[in-house]
């Protein structure tokens, strides 16, 4: 199996530290706003490629850190009167459930910044121990100018870190330095006690103390969308191999493309995003996943309405197909079907080439274009293993290919108030029975008397 490294630039094959053990961390959210399809769709792609490394028999330990202290919580907190801790586990709930109805289930353990800052603390204090970084007034700052190889991730150099937004703090030695503690002594906001004073920790300390703790100095994947490779990643690197001494602190770097609206990136900042929670009023959420997986995760989607309702269809064509296999699944699977094998050994060696989704699921159109018209011609064993394949490549793209279980419990919903509304008209309840039919309608459910 191949994967690309940002870290090389190249697809380089897979190999992990632990034979059979894979170690992966991906930077997770910060919880002060319900996420929105952008996060989506990060968090859509490391799901699948977490199914398809367990697919291939490896163990697979999966940490996202949550952010639960932050600038942006602290200010949301002071413009709700929420205090921020509350703030922060309303958000890290709802972004929970967000994913699940994504089906994004493959994360192991959500590690909140404040449930570590003994660790944040312990590295903090080494990496000052050993000469790497410096009190002031007003923080504790890692000095760039001690660890030379700084940049070899994103290949750009200290001086263009000057213009991010770590910069506002004025003590430091150099404008490049960046925070890993603040000191906010008197002040009203969320702050933890430490050897420098109350304060709270910089942007990107959590993330190399939460591995460290939990996986060691170095480990095998880490993940994350395009925009945190400068400066949040080059930074972790920065404090992990200087605390540490070991390089490379991860083996493999993997960055997901934007999800992209008009050509920008969605984000809260430009305000052009649709959480989560807005799209699944109108979409089912496998509509979605199906939508970003059928990009590569590298490379950036543009978002439309219309090219997800073009996913729609594709996806009801392969459970019209799925439909079609009127066999059961059973243990032994004996075919020696050609054009099964073919698309079959397409799909899996696309997923082998850094994860490439949309080859997979070009590889299951080739065999439903190919196999359909034989149906009827294939032996039972035929149709099982195609069956079975096509269980396989669900369960990997986590997307439901089964047409009734999807669509029958919203069938018989629609029956129970369909019969509810004819009672209220019985009982010329007309209020009630027409604001019924109107809701039904701006979900899409066209009412005829
Ligand atoms: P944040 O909470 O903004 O730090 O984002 C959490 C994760 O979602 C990070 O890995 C981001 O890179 C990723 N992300 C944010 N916006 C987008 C987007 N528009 N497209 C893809 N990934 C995104």
């Amino acid at each position: 199996m191949d994967i690309y490294s940002t870290l090389t630039r190249s697809k380089e094959n897979f190999e992990t530290i632990n034979e059979n053990r894979v170690n992966l961390f991906v930077c997770g959210p910060t919880v002060y706003d319900d996420a929105h399809i952008g996060h989506g769709r990060t968090y859509i792609s490391f799901d699948t490629i977490k199914r398809y490394l367990e697919y291939k028999g490896y163990a697979v330990f999966y940490i996202q850190n949550v952010t639960d202290v932050d600038d942006k919580i602290i200010n949301r907190s002071k413009e709700s009167g929420i205090p921020a801790n509350v703030l922060a586990r309303k958000f890290e709930k709802r972004y929970r459930e967000d994913m699940e109805k994504l089906n994004v289930t493959g994360v192991n353990l959500f590690a909140r910044a404040t449930d570590h800052m003994p660790e944040i603390i312990d590295q903090i204090q080494r990496l000052i121990d050993k000469g790497f970084a410096y009190e002031t007034e007003d923080g504790v700052y890692f000095e760039i100018d001690t660890f030379e190889e700084f940049g070899k991730l994103s290949n750009r150099n200290v001086e263009e870190l000057e213009s991010h937004r770590e910069i506002a703090e004025t003590t430091k030695k150099n404008q490049q330095d960046f925070a890993l503690w603040k000191k906010r002594e008197g002040v009203n906001e969320p702050v933890w006690p430490s050897p420098w004073g109350d304060g709270r920790p910089g942007w990107h300390i959590e993330d190399t103390a939460i591995t460290e703790y939990y996986f060691g100095e170095q480990y095998d994947v880490h993940g994350g969308g395009l925009d945190l490779i400068f400066p949040h990643h080059e930074a972790e690197i920065t404090q992990m191999e200087a605390v540490s001494g070991k390089s490379p602190m991860v083996r493999y770097w993997l960055h997901t493309g934007f999800l992209n609206v008009n050509g920008e990136k969605m984000s809260k900042s430009l305000h052009n995003f649709i959480t989560i929670r807005e799209l699944l009023e109108s979409y089912e959420p496998d509509t979605f996943r199906f939508f970003v997986l059928s990009t590569h995760y590298r490379s950036p989607i543009d978002f439309s309405k219309d090219s997800l309702h073009q996913s729609e269809k594709s996806l009801d064509r392969i459970r019209k197909f799925y439909e079609l296999l009127d066999v059961e699944v059973t243990e032994d699977i004996n075919s020696d079907y050609e054009v099964l094998a073919k698309w079959s050994k397409e799909f899996f060696d696309s997923m082998d080439d850094d994860f490439n989704t949309p080859k997979a699921i070009a590889a299951l159109f080739g065999l439903i274009n190919d196999s359909k018209n034989e149906l009827d011609n294939l032996s039972a064993e035929d149709k099982i293993a195609i069956k079975a394949f096509l269980d396989d490549a669900s369960h990997i793209l986590g997307v439901n290919f089964e047409l009734e279980e999807v669509n029958a419990g919203s069938d018989d919903l629609l029956e129970v108030i369909s019969e509810v509304r004819s009672e209220l008209r019985a009982n010329k309840q007309y209020d009630l029975s027409d604001k019924i039919r109107d809701d039904l309608q701006s979900l899409g459910y066209e009412i005829n008397d």
